[in-house]
């Protein structure tokens, strides 16, 4: 039986842990060794005890400083181990979609394209909810919808209706024969902006959308639970 006193039980257990994990190599390392004399003799088993530093056991705080004073034990070939693949696959992922991102083709010709700080396209993320997501975290569920369907131009705009072949006002109030995003920026551009024809950053949609609490929002129907 081995008894192992440690004041760090969270490393212990990762020491004794396969899963994927940063430094999984020491940890399989360690596996392998434990399983071999393990399989010598069936009464063979280890203990881990937590011993608190600030008790200050002699033997105890002997071994901990000799340990301390040891140089890190590196492992070989890290980048092989799964939790460094999982973080090279997902990087390549998200590399890959912005490269495919440059593509008109494959964001679609309806896609709102803004701009960043520096005027560069927004590029597509996964952290924090993703670019445009996360932008809207603190926004009501209807605001977002609202500016997801600007953005796709899936909204309920006369050009929407002819696309899709839906049943629905074609026409703009104004009188335009087809209401487009483009004429509905630029209506509000004339009377509260004057300088653009669309909005070049997300805070510019987002000012579109407080200012208009109607714009790209279905209307509810008038029975049913829809
Ligand atoms: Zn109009």
């Amino acid at each position: 039986m081995i008894v192992i006193f440690t004041d760090h039980i969270v490393a212990a257990k990762r020491a004794v842990d396969p899963s994927v994990h940063s430094g999984q190599g020491h940890s399989l390392a360690v596996c392998a060794e434990l399983s071999k004399w393990f399989s010598g003799d069936p009464e063979r088993s280890i203990e881990f005890v937590q011993v608190l530093s600030k008790l200050g056991w002699h033997i105890h705080l002997a071994a901990h400083d000799y340990v301390h004073d040891t140089p890190a034990v590196s492992g070989r070939r890290l980048e092989t181990f799964l939790d460094s693949v999982c973080q090279a696959v997902a990087k390549s992922c998200v590399d890959s979609w912005i490269s495919e991102f440059q593509h008109t083709s494959y964001w679609g010709k309806h896609f709102l394209q803004m701009g960043d700080m520096r005027d560069q396209p927004l590029k597509p993320s996964v952290l924090k909810g993703g670019t445009w997501l996360s932008f809207t975290a603190t926004e009501s569920l209807a605001t977002m919808a609202r500016m997801a369907r600007c953005i796709l131009g899936h909204a309920p705009l006369g050009k929407y209706h002819t696309w899709f072949n839906i049943n629905g006002e074609i026409q703009c109030r104004c009188g335009t024969f087809i209401e487009t995003r483009a004429h509905l920026f630029g209506r509000w551009a004339f009377t509260m902006h004057g300088k653009t024809d669309s909005p070049r950053r997300l805070g510019e949609l987002m000012d579109f959308l407080w200012a208009n609490p109607r714009m790209f929002a279905f209307e509810a129907p008038s029975e049913g639970i829809g």
